[in-house]
């Protein structure tokens, strides 16, 4: 029997059981840096495989499973283990429900979590075909600035253990079960924060010429600022700006004193993300010192892109075709701008991030990433098992 074929064998006969360790955490969720529980219960299924572990962080830990041939490579592999601050909706009856109210795992981690386990359980198996190293990388706060994948970076720990290649997965409910898709290069975009106060003068709404209206000034501001990506970047460069929020004023006939905005940016690469805050930051100088006022800019960077190398890239679609067929893997035309904190590693090491198909009408697990009903079909683990298995055991 081929090594591919004793990998999709060993996920078939653990799918139940990563099925129901998916289903124990998604009633057992834990918000960014705060997954006690679910820090010992990864511990606790690796003590049954004996595989050792170090904690670098408070919550989540790296396993360090050893090959059976001796050799230098070391690989890593990252799931995600938090929850998102929000209530899980649905039916509340059903048996996988959340427990913790104002914890959900509505973003898939849980099945990241599980897979990885049951990944870790697959190549115990095997380990005697398994070349050097395989890290485990159970990793907290994917979902909350600064990001756990920067924490876990900024110990040093991974880059200590010489790894080469690092490999991560998201569910992806816009993909069916069976399938994969990727892109080399940019995959998802880096989303940056801005608040800003405008400062101007209230008065009486009938007397304008003594205040300083800082309602004209945010409308002026919010207006000119969409002239930023259209006038001030490379047209073949995507970036977004949207202002999400503005808040300021009492009543119909008052002019307040100041006014609050909130925004995002999206782009995929620093350098692009740093010329629209600086844009930004002097349109609303011109405008508030023009007029008498003054401000203040808040802009708070968010991860980086998350840019895939080729080798890593081509390495992930060519073991998925050759373990599920030609068609099983898709390749994406062009990058999505949600963020992941997967981008950290990839500033360190060479990697590849990929989404795994998750999304069935059947099991109700369409619903976007975030959404108060999201859902995860559990064919996920027959694609995302044996793919990151034969990655990390090179069989193809
Ligand atoms: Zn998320
Ligand atoms: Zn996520």
């Amino acid at each position: 029997m081929s090594l591919q074929s004793k990998i999709i064998e060993l996920a078939n006969q653990y799918q139940a059981e990563m099925v129901a360790n998916r289903r124990y955490l998604h009633q057992h969720p834990e918000v960014s840096y705060k997954e006690f529980e679910t820090t010992k219960f990864i511990k606790s299924k690796l003590d049954e495989l004996r595989i050792p572990y170090e904690s670098p962080l408070e919550t989540g830990c790296v396993g360090i499973l050893k090959g059976g041939k001796e050799s230098d490579r070391v690989l890593a592999l990252r799931a995600d283990i938090d929850a998102l601050a929000m209530n899980e909706e649905g039916d509340a009856k059903k048996e996988f429900f959340s427990k913790n109210p104002g914890a959900a795992h509505c973003c898939g981690h849980d099945a990241h979590t599980s897979n990885l386990l049951g990944v870790a359980k697959i190549l115990t198996e095997l380990k005697g075909e398994l070349e050097g190293t395989v890290l485990l990388v159970f990793q907290p706060g994917e979902e909350k600035l600064p990001g756990g994948g920067k924490l876990l970076c900024d110990t040093g720990f991974l880059q200590s253990k010489n790894v080469q290649a690092i490999y991560g997965l998201h569910t992806s409910p816009t993909h069916t079960p069976g399938t994969i898709a990727t892109k080399e290069g940019p995959l998802m975009g880096s989303p940056d924060e801005f608040e800003v106060e405008i400062f101007g003068k209230g008065g009486h709404a009938a007397r304008p010429h003594e205040a300083i209206d800082p309602i004209v000034l945010a409308s002026q501001f919010v207006t000119i600022a969409q002239t930023v990506v259209s006038r001030s970047i490379d047209p073949t460069e995507p970036a977004v700006v949207t202002v999400g929020r503005i808040e300021g004023g009492t009543a119909h006939n008052v002019i307040p004193g100041s006014v609050r905005l909130w925004g995002t940016v999206r782009t995929l690469n620093s350098e692009t993300a740093d010329l629209i805050a600086q844009r930004l930051e002097s349109i609303l100088k011109g405008i508030t010192e023009g007029a008498g006022g003054s401000y203040t800019f808040d802009f708070n960077k968010g991860y980086p892109a998350v840019i895939n190398t080729s080798a890593e890239t081509e390495n992930v679609i060519s073991t998925m075709q050759e373990l599920f067929g030609e068609k099983s893997a898709i390749l994406m035309e062009r990058p999505i701008m949600a963020g992941e904190d997967f981008s950290f590693y990839q500033e360190h090491f060479p990697g590849a991030f990929f989404f795994v198909g998750s999304g069935a009408e059947e099991s109700e697990s369409t619903y976007v990433w975030h959404h108060p009903k999201y859902n995860v079909d559990d064919r996920f683990f027959q694609t995302a098992a044996p793919l990151m298995a034969s990655l990390a055991l090179n069989s193809k």
